[in-house]
């Protein structure tokens, strides 16, 4: 009997291997097909100062609607990009378009970009970053770059070099979805990082679960003493703001703030919650 069933799901697993592996060279070709043609889209995320809810910058997120594929996440093309070798091309075109929207915004307010691990083993990273800040105008010190701890421990001697290179110049580096993955504490004590992003499942758990608030605290805490500054990621509600204000967290990002949106749609939601706020604070 099982040996009949066994028969059976060979079928059965080599249809879906071989439908899994058409959607997989369907997904490169069409990926491949949007970086040339320049489909994929940058959007924005407001980040907030929690004391009194002025932005302060805006993090770049990749956006990719594929008129077969639909929507596909950057969770997905990011790390397909990387495998494949087209993560150069893709961010390249990336930094440019999000560099080129923030001209638009308030001198006063930074840009942040993801970085991935492909890159941070890439000894030409730090030049064509500045490179391309250089054609846009973009002034380097207003651009932050979010990576990981992963990607900064697996080519840690050029990951350090760039970063360096980077800092130099100055740009800000942010340790992203810190907490969660392969944390390495110790990596705060290179001294390599200016800002610190607490990922969103201790943001999403901070009013339910005693564990998460007390990880939080901690984060807090050690950020203050090595002088590190500090994002709380994925914050929804009005209860996750005021507790993580409360603790003394100075920034925060999240749906309950702003989604990600279009660079157009960004300029109307500054115009909406930014001028005005901005200039009573002055003239007060
Ligand atoms: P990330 O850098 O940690 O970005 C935060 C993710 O959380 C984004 O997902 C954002 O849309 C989402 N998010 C923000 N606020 C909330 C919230 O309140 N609730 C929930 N549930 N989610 C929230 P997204 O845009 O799908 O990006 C996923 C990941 O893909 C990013 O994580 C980043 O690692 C990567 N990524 C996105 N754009 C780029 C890019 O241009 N370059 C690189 N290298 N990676 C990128
Ligand atoms: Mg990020
Ligand atoms: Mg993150
Ligand atoms: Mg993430």
């Amino acid at each position: 009997r099982s040996k009949r069933r066994g028969r059976g799901q060979i079928t059965v697993y080599s249809k879906e291997i071989a439908q899994e592996m058409k959607r997989a060279t369907q997904l490169e070709q069409a990926l491949r097909n949007a970086i040339i043609s320049n489909a994929i889209d940058v959007h924005f995320q407001p980040i907030v100062s929690l004391a009194n809810n002025l932005i302060v910058g805006f993090e770049a997120l990749a956006r990719w609607n594929d008129a077969d594929l639909g929507f596909v996440s950057p969770a997905v093309f990011v790390p397909l990009a990387e495998e494949r070798g087209f993560i150069d091309a893709l961010s390249e075109t990336l930094l440019r378009k999000a560099a080129e929207a923030a001209l638009s915004w308030p001198r006063e307010l930074f840009l942040s970009f993801n970085l991935s691990s492909a890159q941070l083993m890439d000894p030409g990273t730090s030049s064509s970053i500045l490179a391309i800040l250089g054609r846009v105008g973009f002034d380097p010190h207003r651009l932050e770059l979010e990576i990981t701890e992963t990607a900064v421990m697996s080519s840690a001697d050029t990951a350090h070099r760039i970063i360096a290179d980077l800092r130099a110049a100055g740009v800000r580096i942010s340790l992203d979805d810190f907490g969660t993955g392969q944390s390495s504490l110790g990596r705060l004590r290179d001294f390599i990082f200016d800002k610190v992003k607490i990922d969103r499942a201790f943001v999403s758990r901070i009013n339910s679960d005693r564990a998460s608030e007390h990880i939080v605290k901690a984060i807090l805490a050690m950020c203050e003493g090595l002088d590190l500054e500090v994002v709380a990621e994925g914050i929804e509600d009005y209860a996750e703001a005021v507790k993580l204000r409360s603790l003394g967290c100075a920034m925060g990002q999240g749906y309950y703030y702003g989604k990600p949106a279009d660079s157009v749609a960004t300029l109307r939601y500054l115009h909406e919650n930014y001028y005005e706020l901005a200039g009573e604070r002055e003239s007060a």
